[in-house]
C-alpha cells in the first residue's frame, strides 16, 4: 500500500498556490485535515461572522480536495491543546508517512504547533513546515544588524529589494490522485451561541470567489486605487481581505496579479499597483511584528512605556461608540457597517479606532476585541497592528500627538455624504455641510444624538495624558 502524505489545513484554505499541499503531492497521495477548535476560537475573541466565513470556505475547499480525489478529514478538538494528540492519532490510523503544514505566527499558534512537533518526533513521524500565510517569511527580512523591522518605511524598501518578481509565479493546483479508501468529514455546524449579522451571500466561501474577486480588481479597480481607495462610498478597494484571512486566496496569488497589470514592475509604473502593493506589504508587516513581538500577542501594547496609561473607564460611551451612536456621523455610519455587514472600510477603521482611543481615551483593547468579535477578516496580526498604529502604542504608530478629526474626516473623505446617508437614514434629510455636524443644524434632530464628546477638547485631553507618560 502506498504511504500516505497528511497535510495540516490552517489559515490556508486553498488548493491552488498552496506550498505544503504542493510540495507534499509530489511526493504522494495527500489526505487532508482541518483541527475545528471553537472554544479556542472563542477564548481568541472571534466572532460569528468569521467563524461561519470559515465554515463556508471549508466547506469549498472540501468540494475542491473531493475533487481532486483528496478526503478531508475534520477533527473537532476544543482547544488547541487537543491538537497534538488528536493529529498523531488520524498519522497512526491512515498510515502516514509525514505531516505537512505552513507556519503561523501568533504566540498560542506558535505552542500548539511545538507541541505537535514534539509528540510527532517521539513518535518518529517527519514534518515538513513551510511559509505560506506570507511573501516573505518573519525572520528573512531584517536590518543590517539583523534585526526585525519596527518601522514600515524602510521594512517595505528591504522587502521590495528581496523579492524576485519571476519566483513569485503561484503554483497550480496539485494533480488529482486515485482517492485512497478514507472517506471526507462532514463540515462542523456553526458552534451554538454565535451571532452572525454578516449575510452570507455578502461573503461567499471559498478560492473560486476569491479568485473571481481578485480578476475583478485588477481589471477595473487597480488602475484607480491610489485615487479611489480612501472614500468609503466608492467601491475602491478589493474587499478580499476576509478569503485573505483564512488564506482562500494567498498574497503571493495577489501579488502576482497586481505585477501582471504592471508590467512586472513591483515598484514604479502604476500608481494603483504600486500602493496596493503597499497595503500587502503592510499585512506582512504586521506578521513579522507579530512573530517578532510576541508580547503583542499578549495584550500588551508594542511600546512598553504606554502599557502604564489610564485608560478611562466609561461602558456608556463604549456602547455608543459600538452602537454607532456618538452622534459624529462617519464614526457611526462606520460602526453601523461593521454590525450590518462585518466589514469596515480601512479608512474607516482608522477613523473609529482613533475616536476610541483618542477623543474618547478608552482603551484601545476593548475596540480591538470589538472588531475581532464582528469582522468577517478578523486577523491578529493586522487587527492588532491597526489599533496599536490607531492608538499610538504600536510599531511605527501615528504619533500621538496625531489626533483625526471625526468631522474633517468626514468632509474630507465623504464628501457628497452617499456613505452616512447609506447607514445613518436618519440623516439622509440634511444637506451639506450640515451633515457631517448634524448640531450645527437648524432643525432640531431628536432621533440623533448630539455630540459624544467635544472633539476639540477631548483631542487635547489625549494629548496630555500621552504627554504624562513622557511620550
Ligand atoms: C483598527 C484597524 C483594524 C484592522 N483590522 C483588520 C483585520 O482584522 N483584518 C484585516 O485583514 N485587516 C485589518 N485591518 C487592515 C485593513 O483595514 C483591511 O485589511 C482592509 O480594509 C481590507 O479591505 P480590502 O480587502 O478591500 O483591502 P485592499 O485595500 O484591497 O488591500 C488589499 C489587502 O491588503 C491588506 N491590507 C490592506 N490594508 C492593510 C493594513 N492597513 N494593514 C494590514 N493589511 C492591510 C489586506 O489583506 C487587504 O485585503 C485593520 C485596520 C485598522 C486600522
Amino acid at each position: 500500500m502506498e504511504t500516505l502524505e497528511l497535510v495540516w489545513f490552517r489559515n490556508d484554505l486553498r488548493c491552488r498556490d498552496q506550498s505544503a499541499l504542493a510540495r507534499a503531492r509530489e511526493q504522494g497521495p495527500v489526505v487532508a485535515v482541518y483541527c475545528f477548535c471553537p472554544e479556542q476560537l472563542a477564548r481568541h475573541g472571534v466572532g460569528g461572522n468569521r467563524i461561519a466565513f470559515l465554515l463556508r470556505c471549508l466547506k469549498a475547499l472540501r468540494k475542491e480536495l473531493d475533487d481532486l480525489g483528496m478526503p478531508l478529514k475534520v477533527l473537532r478538538c476544543p482547544t488547541f491543546d487537543a491538537v497534538p494528540k488528536g493529529l498523531l492519532s488520524l498519522a497512526r490510523t491512515i498510515g502516514a508517512r509525514r505531516l505537512w503544514f505552513n507556519d503561523e505566527y501568533p504566540v498560542n499558534e506558535r505552542l500548539r504547533d511545538s507541541g505537535v512537533e514534539d509528540i510527532f518526533a517521539g513518535a518518529g513521524i517527519d514534518i515538513v513546515r513551510g511559509s505560506d500565510t506570507v511573501i516573505r517569511a518573519p525572520g528573512t527580512v531584517l536590518t543590517q544588524a539583523g534585526t526585525p523591522y519596527t518601522v514600515f518605511t524602510p521594512f517595505r524598501r528591504r522587502w521590495l529589494e528581496s523579492i524576485h518578481p519571476e519566483d513569485l509565479a503561484p503554483l497550480p493546483r496539485p494533480r488529482r490522485q486515485t482517492r485512497p479508501d478514507i472517506s471526507s468529514d462532514d463540515i462542523p455546524d456553526l458552534p451554538s451561541g454565535c451571532e452572525v449579522q454578516a449575510p452570507a451571500d455578502m461573503w461567499p466561501g471559498g478560492e473560486d470567489e476569491a479568485l473571481k474577486r481578485l480578476e475583478r480588481f485588477v481589471d477595473v479597480g487597480l488602475e484607480g486605487y491610489r485615487e479611489q481607495r480612501d472614500f468609503p462610498a466608492m467601491d475602491g478597494t478589493s474587499t478580499l481581505s476576509p478569503w485573505l484571512s483564512v488564506g482562500a486566496v494567498s498574497p503571493r496569488q495577489c501579488l502576482h496579479a497586481a505585477l501582471e497589470c504592471n508590467d512586472g514592475r513591483l515598484d514604479g509604473g502604476s500608481a494603483g499597483a504600486t500602493t496596493w502593493i503597499t497595503e500587502l506589504i503592510w499585512r506582512e508587516f504586521y506578521r513579522h511584528v507579530t512573530a517578532a513581538f510576541p508580547h503583542v500577542s499578549r495584550g500588551q501594547a508594542f511600546r512598553p512605556d504606554y502599557d502604564a496609561m489610564q485608560w478611562r473607564a466609561d461602558p456608556e460611551q463604549f456602547d455608543a461608540w459600538r452602537e454607532g451612536r456618538t452622534g459624529y456621523p462617519l464614526v457611526d455610519a462606520a460602526m453601523r457597517q461593521l454590525a450590518q455587514t462585518g466589514w469596515m472600510h480601512n479608512r474607516l477603521r482608522m477613523v473609529v479606532a482613533m475616536f476610541l482611543s483618542k477623543n474618547l481615551l478608552l482603551d484601545w483593547r476593548l475596540g480591538e476585541a470589538h472588531f475581532m468579535e464582528h469582522l468577517v477578516d478578523g486577523d491578529f496580526a493586522s487587527n492588532n497592528g491597526g489599533w496599536q498604529w490607531s492608538a499610538s502604542t504600536g510599531t511605527d504608530a501615528a504619533p500621538y500627538f496625531r489626533v483625526f478629526n471625526p468631522v474633517t474626516q468626514s468632509r474630507r473623505f465623504d464628501p457628497d455624504g452617499h456613505f452616512i446617508r447609506r447607514y445613518v437614514p436618519e440623516l439622509a434629510s440634511l444637506g451639506l455641510p450640515q451633515l457631517h455636524a448634524p448640531w450645527k443644524a437648524h432643525d432640531a434632530l431628536l432621533e440623533y444624538p448630539g455630540p459624544l464628546v467635544d472633539a476639540a477638547a477631548s483631542r487635547r485631553r489625549a494629548i496630555d495624558a500621552f504627554r504624562a507618560l513622557g511620550g
